[in-house]
């Protein structure tokens, strides 16, 4: 894009819209407008709406290892730094883990031992004493565990890192039209009305009535994506998983002060707790939930809260439950407060799609496909959209637009590093619906 004057809209003020608002600016774009939804950023529809995010740079796929290495290494600058924390990250299984999640434990490990960067940064971990090496509040049995600490991983608090990069770019010039009327996207406008002609979309209408009009539109929109470029739902499907949260005190919150960023991968991951809200936040990252409409396509329900969304399915509890009476014990029968079910845009093969929607004569990109693990890209992310548009094409096959329907294959199977099943949210909400009933 030669014209650093043409107006650019990004849908979305989250992760990724963000960082791609901040990229075109460094680029020297000046006519940029966010359209988010929320009446502030960060947005409660965000799925990096949340206390903390993983930072990593373990992959199966070295390709990805080598981008989360520049991106922690963005981390660290003083615009991003506020928000990265490098605590460290121990990876382990339990004594009862199953093959699949050893298996993912041993691939991911053997990227970064491959890699020269992490020389002496990698520890690997067996019982209970080598733990408590690097976490001495582990004071659970930790039956069975194996596994590694890497020194360069940590976690980023992705809510403050949204808000602090919004204000950022609003104080250099970047337009943000926020709200559920005049910030929220309801159309995609096209130069023409029939979806198989090679169409160039010129705007947006929001939910005000308004028409916006520009020369390139960029969907940043995570897991609601589909809701305005349907075929995208083919191959990126919405999906949730729980996350929970225990009420500390302050000097519970001084106990785990430093404790480094955990993942038991068949149980599920926890970090240090948050200081100002004193929540300790838990995550199962099993295969996740799926919201499956009449047309076939995996959409986030309209509205977040009230109910149904602020439950974690029984089935995931118990993994908490299990993981905390592993690790800390004196945690387990806390009640979770601030359940949730957070929502992200899925790929069967964990790639992103970052590309220019097919037939809108490049005047339509998508970032989509974060398959829960994008948040850690957020610094460099941008970078990667500004490419594809002073290019013109996606170079990267990876990311490009995948012209296949994934939606009925295995994705159990298919997807490495997660485990158990997915389920329908209506099933889950079924569930909790019986499960009230018989306590009555
Ligand atoms: C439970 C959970 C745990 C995760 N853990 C990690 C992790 O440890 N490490 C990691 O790297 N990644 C993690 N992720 C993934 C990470 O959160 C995402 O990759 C990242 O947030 C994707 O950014 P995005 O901008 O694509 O989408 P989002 O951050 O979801 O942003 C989409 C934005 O679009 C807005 N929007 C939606 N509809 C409209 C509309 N119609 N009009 C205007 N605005 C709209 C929303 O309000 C939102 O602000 C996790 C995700 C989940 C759900």
């Amino acid at each position: 894009m030669s014209d650093k004057q043409a107006p650019i809209f990004i849908l979305g003020g989250g992760a990724w819209g963000l960082s791609t608002a901040l990229h075109l600016s460094r680029a020297g774009h000046t006519n940029i407008t966010v359209f988010e939804r929320a009446e502030t950023i960060p947005s409660p529809y965000s799925a990096a709406y949340d206390l903390n995010k993983i930072v990593r740079p373990e992959y199966e796929d070295s390709f990805y290892t080598g981008l989360a290495l520049e991106a922690i290494e963005a981390w660290k600058t003083p615009l991003f730094g506020p928000y990265f924390h490098q605590t460290g990250y121990i990876v382990a299984t339990t004594g009862a883990a199953p093959p699949k999640a050893i298996h993912h434990l041993q691939a991911a490990l053997e990227t970064i031992q491959a890699n020269p960067m992490f020389k002496s940064k990698i520890t690997p971990l067996t019982g209970k004493k080598e733990f408590q090496d690097f976490a001495w509040q582990f004071s659970g049995p930790l039956n069975g565990f194996q596994g590694y600490f890497n020194r360069l991983a940590g976690y980023a608090h992705s809510s403050n890192a949204l808000h602090g990069i919004w204000l950022h770019l609003a104080a250099n010039g970047v337009k943000f039209i926020l709200g559920d009327r005049a910030g929220k996207v309801e159309e995609l406008l096209y130069d023409s009305s029939s979806p198989s002609a090679n169409r160039q979309c010129v705007g947006v209408r929001t939910a005000d009535g308004k028409f916006h009009r520009s020369k390139t539109t960029i969907c940043a929109l995570g897991a609601h994506a589909a809701s305005l470029i349907p075929s995208l739902g083919r191959f990126a499907v919405a999906r949730c998983w729980s996350v929970a949260h225990v009420q500390l005190t302050a000097s519970e919150v001084d106990l785990l002060r430093g404790l480094p960023t955990t993942n038991v991968r068949d149980l599920g991951f926890f970090f240090e707790p948050d200081p100002e809200t004193r929540l300790f936040k838990l995550c199962p990252l099993g295969a996740g939930y799926t919201n499956t409409q009449e047309s076939g396509l995996s959409i986030p329900p309209a509205d977040r809260l009230p109910p149904p969304q602020d439950f974690i399915p029984v089935a995931d509890e118990r993994k908490l439950r299990k993981l905390l009476q592993e690790v800390f014990p004196w945690m387990a029968d806390r009640p979770f407060v601030d359940q949730k079910l957070c929502w992200f845009a899925d790929t069967i093969d964990s790639d992103f799609c970052i590309d220019f929607v097919p037939d809108t004569q490049k005047s339509l990109v998508v970032l989509s496909g974060d398959s829960g693990h994008g948040f850690k890209m957020m610094p460099t992310f941008g970078s990667w959209v500004v490419r594809l548009l002073e290019s013109g094409e996606q170079t990267e096959a990876r990311w490009r637009w995948k012209d296949i329907d994934t939606r009925s294959l295995d994705w159990d199977t298919a997807v490495s590093w997660r485990i158990g099943g997915t389920r329908e949210l209506k099933d889950l909400i079924a569930d909790k619906k019986r499960q009230e009933q018989a306590r009555l």
